[in-house]
């Protein structure tokens, strides 16, 4: 290394080049992932605080890549959304869930609601509610036992567009919840315009909830607007009693993290199920 006063660009520059070699082959090796048969879903159980039982999961989407071994969603997704791959990535999500909704029927769990991450693409393409409305239709799953997430920046990218959407769906009985609430940008006035039933609040809100005072306001105040709107809450990230003590007396419905359940594939989800019911 050459000592020429900049050694931060000496040092970065390689990194960075190797960072967009990384997302270059990740994005080129995903478009084989689907097809391969590298992607599974996971699903991670939601507590209904009242009743003490699952009502539903969360699919998360999971990849192994053969040589690389398991890479994050977090790393993939947005890769995924750039090169449109998300769309058709986005339909076999769909596919699955419904799939999994049927076996859960037959076992016996026809109360189970799955929640799906939907992203900006998906949504902006033009048939995506009548294609959605297509395949559940032809699946015999009731429509009311899934449920969209968004986040409150997918939603407000185009509010009319998003609102006439979501009206569709909501009055097809689909469930729709806003994602990672009070990280994004959303205003109040769409928020109860909009077919919404549930908020998610974000865990960077519940990691610090039992010490600090702000992140205590600020979730006392989305679980009492939810309440005044009709909309229900979950609390996402949960990894401690401390903290779901704090939001059950707080009014919370129903929290989603570690201390109850990490994502789980399907044999392990089915036997989690069965053991709380
Ligand atoms: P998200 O929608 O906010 O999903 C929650 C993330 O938090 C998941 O990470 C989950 O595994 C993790 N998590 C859940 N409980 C806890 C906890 O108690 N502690 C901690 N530390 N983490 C917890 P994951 O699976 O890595 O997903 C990351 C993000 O990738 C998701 O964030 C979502 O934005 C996106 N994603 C995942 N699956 C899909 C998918 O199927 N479609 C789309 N469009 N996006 C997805
Ligand atoms: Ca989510
Ligand atoms: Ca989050
Ligand atoms: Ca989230």
């Amino acid at each position: 290394v050459k000592q020429d006063g900049r050694n931060g660009l000496r040092f970065y520059a390689p990194d960075m080049q190797k960072n967009s070699e990384r997302a270059l082959s990740l994005a080129t090796a995903l478009k084989n992932a689907m097809v391969n048969g590298e992607l599974a879903l996971a699903f991670q159980p939601q507590l209904d605080l009242q009743q003490g039982s699952v009502t539903g999961a969360e699919a998360l989407l999971r990849w192994q890549h053969p040589e690389w071994g398991f890479v994050s969603p977090g790393e993939f997704i947005p890769l995924a959304e750039q090169n449109g791959l998300i769309v058709n990535i986005g339909w076999w999500i769909v596919d699955r869930v419904l799939e999994q909704l049927n076996r859960l029927q037959q076992s016996g769990f026809e109360n189970i609601v799955i929640a799906i991450n939907v992203s900006a693409v998906q949504l902006a393409q033009p048939d995506f509610v009548a294609r959605l409305q297509q395949r559940v239709a032809a699946s015999g799953v009731p429509a009311s036992r899934l449920e969209l997430e968004l986040t409150e920046t997918v939603a407000m990218l185009n509010p009319e567009h998003t609102g006439e959407q979501l009206a569709t769906l909501s009055a097809a009985g689909f469930r729709i919840s806003i994602d990672d609430f009070g990280t994004g940008y959303s205003s109040m006035s769409y928020l109860k315009r909009f077919s919404v039933n549930k908020l998610k609040i974000d865990k960077s809100f519940i990691d610090d909830i039992t010490d600090n005072h702000e992140d205590k306001a600020i979730v006392n105040a989305i679980i009492q607007m939810a309440k005044s709107l009709g909309m229900s809450t979950i609390a996402e990230g949960v990894e401690t009693e401390a903290q779901l003590t704090r939001l059950r007396n707080k009014g919370c419905d129903a929290i989603q993290g570690y201390w109850f359940s990490r994502p789980l594939f399907e044999a392990d989800f089915h036997a989690f199920i069965k053991s709380r019911h």
